[in-house]
C-alpha cells in the first residue's frame, strides 16, 4: 500500500484511537476512572519503572495505564491529535492555559535565573511573572512592542545576568493589539546565552493563532502553549490548557504535571476529542468572518484605527515578521472608536447579537473593553504603551453569517 500523508483536520476523528479496545464503539468513550487494573503484579511494577523513569523504555514499550493523575486514555488520544498540528513530539494538557502556562515556567526557572518576555501579555501570565516569580527570586524583563531586538540584546547586557538567562517568554500575536513579535528573531538571540550546560528556551503562548495558522516550534521555539479554552476548545463551555516540545523537554513538564496533578479532566479531555473534529472548519469560517469585519471597520467614519493582521502595512517589521510566520490572519479583530469611555461602552451596550464578555475564540462572537476589563489590572503607563486605551474594543469573531455581524456593528456604532 502506497504511504500517504493526511491532513492533521482528515485525522481528527480516529487517530490514536482503537475500536476494538472500546467493544468497537466508533467514537472514544470517557473514561470515567482514577484507576487502571494491572493483569499481574509483574505488570504493575514494570508501568511504574516507566512512570517514575526507573530505567529507559523499550523501543517499543509504551507507558502503560496506572492512576488517572498519571495518564488516562481520553488525555493521550487528545495529546496525540494535538502533536499533528504542531508535528510536537509530545503534548500535555492541564486543566486551564493558566495551569499549562505556570508549571512550564516553575519546571524551567528557579530563583536566580533570568526570564525575558515580550508584551502586552494575558493578564493571568503578567500577574504570575510580576507577583509569583519576583517572590521566588526570579529576575524578569518586560520588552515592550517599541523595543527593537538590538535593544533588547542591551537590556540583557546591562542588566549583568546574562549569564543567568533561561528562557524568552513570548505571546504572539499579543493580546489585544495583535502585536506580532518575530520568533525566529527571538529564539537566534536566546541561542546567543546557550552554554555547555544550558540551552535558552523560546517559549510561545500560541493562543491567538494556534494550532492553525502559527506553528512556533517550525519558527526555532522550544515549546509551545495553549489556552485550549479558547479556540481548541471553541464552544466557550471549558477551561483547559495545552503544551508542546519535544520528548525531552515534555518529560520534564509532564513529570511535574503529575506531582502538582493539574491535568485535565477525562471528561473535558473528551470534549476537547470532540472540539477538534471541527477545529479547521470552525476557524477557517471566524477568520473569513473576521476579514469582512475588519474591513468594515477600517471604513466606518466611527472608527479610528483597526489593529488585525489582514490590515498590516508591507514594508514594516511586523508585516514581515507577520508572512514569515502566520498563514492567516485570525479572527482577533480590535479598533479604537471614535471618543473614549462613553463612546465605547455605548457601542457596547448597544450589541445584540455579538455578546459582551471576555474569553475568545468560541463560535459566539464576543466584544470586551480590554482597559477596564481584561487589562484592569495592567498600570496605566504600560496600558498606553501598549495600545490599551479608553477608546479600544476587541472582538472575537465567531462562526455566524457575515451579514448579521456587519448589521449588528453598524447599528451599534449608530447609537454612539
Ligand atoms: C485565556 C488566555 C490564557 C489563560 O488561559 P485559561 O484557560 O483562561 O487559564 C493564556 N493566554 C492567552 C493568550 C489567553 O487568551
Amino acid at each position: 500500500m502506497k504511504e500517504h500523508d493526511f491532513n492533521p483536520e482528515s485525522l481528527m476523528m480516529t487517530y490514536g484511537y482503537k475500536p476494538e479496545l472500546s467493544e468497537g464503539a466508533i467514537k472514544c468513550p470517557i473514561f470515567q476512572t482514577s484507576t487502571f487494573v494491572f493483569k499481574t503484579a509483574e505488570e504493575g511494577k514494570a508501568f511504574f519503572e516507566l512512570a517514575y523513569g526507573l530505567r529507559e523504555k523499550s523501543p517499543k514499550e509504551e507507558l502503560g495505564l496506572i492512576y488517572s493523575r498519571i495518564n488516562n486514555p481520553n488525555l493521550e488520544i487528545l495529546e496525540n491529535r494535538l502533536c499533528l498540528w504542531d508535528k510536537a513530539d509530545d503534548c500535555a494538557v492541564f486543566e486551564s492555559g493558566m495551569s499549562a502556562i505556570s508549571t512550564v515556567l516553575l519546571e524551567f526557572l528557579k530563583p536566580g535565573d533570568l526570564l525575558v518576555y515580550s508584551n502586552p501579555l494575558y493578564g493571568g501570565t503578567d500577574h504570575f511573572i510580576q507577583h509569583f516569580l519576583d517572590k521566588i527570586g526570579v529576575h524578569t524583563i518586560g520588552v515592550m512592542p517599541h523595543h527593537s531586538i538590538e535593544e533588547v540584546k542591551q537590556m540583557i547586557e546591562e542588566s549583568g545576568k546574562s549569564d543567568k538567562l533561561a528562557m524568552v517568554y513570548l505571546e504572539t500575536p499579543a493580546n489585544p493589539t495583535n502585536h506580532i513579535v518575530d520568533i525566529e528573531k527571538y529564539s537566534e538571540l536566546a541561542a546567543q546565552y546557550n552554554t555547555e550546560d544550558k540551552k535558552v528556551l523560546v517559549a510561545v503562548d500560541n493562543t491567538y493563532m494556534g494550532p492553525l495558522w502559527q506553528h512556533p516550534l517550525q519558527c526555532g521555539a522550544d515549546l509551545v502553549l495553549y489556552s485550549a479554552t479558547k479556540y481548541i476548545g471553541g464552544h466557550s463551555d471549558l477551561i483547559a490548557g495545552a503544551v508542546l516540545g519535544n520528548a525531552e523537554l515534555m518529560l520534564r513538564v509532564k513529570t511535574l504535571r503529575t506531582f502538582l496533578g493539574n491535568m485535565v479532566s477525562p471528561h473535558t479531555a473528551w470534549l476537547m476529542l470532540r472540539s477538534l473534529e471541527t477545529l479547521k472548519i470552525r476557524m477557517d469560517q471566524q477568520t473569513k468572518n473576521a476579514q469582512v469585519v475588519a474591513e468594515y471597520l477600517k471604513n466606518h467614519p466611527k472608527v479610528e484605527k483597526v489593529y488585525y493582521l489582514g490590515l498590516l502595512k508591507e514594508g514594516t517589521t511586523t508585516y514581515d515578521a507577520y508572512k514569515k510566520q502566520c498563514s492567516a490572519p485570525g479572527a482577533m479583530v480590535s479598533f479604537d472608536i471614535v471618543g473614549g469611555e462613553k463612546e465605547a461602552f455605548l457601542f457596547l451596550n448597544h450589541l445584540q447579537l455579538i455578546k459582551l464578555a471576555v474569553s475568545l475564540g468560541g463560535t459566539e462572537s464576543l466584544a470586551e473593553h480590554p482597559k477596564t476589563m481584561t487589562h484592569a489590572g495592567v498600570d496605566e503607563t504600560q496600558q498606553q504603551e501598549m495600545s490599551v486605551t479608553d477608546k479600544l474594543i476587541r472582538l472575537s469573531i465567531g462562526v455566524e453569517n457575515e451579514k448579521d455581524l456587519l448589521w449588528d456593528l453598524e447599528q451599534a456604532l449608530d447609537k454612539v
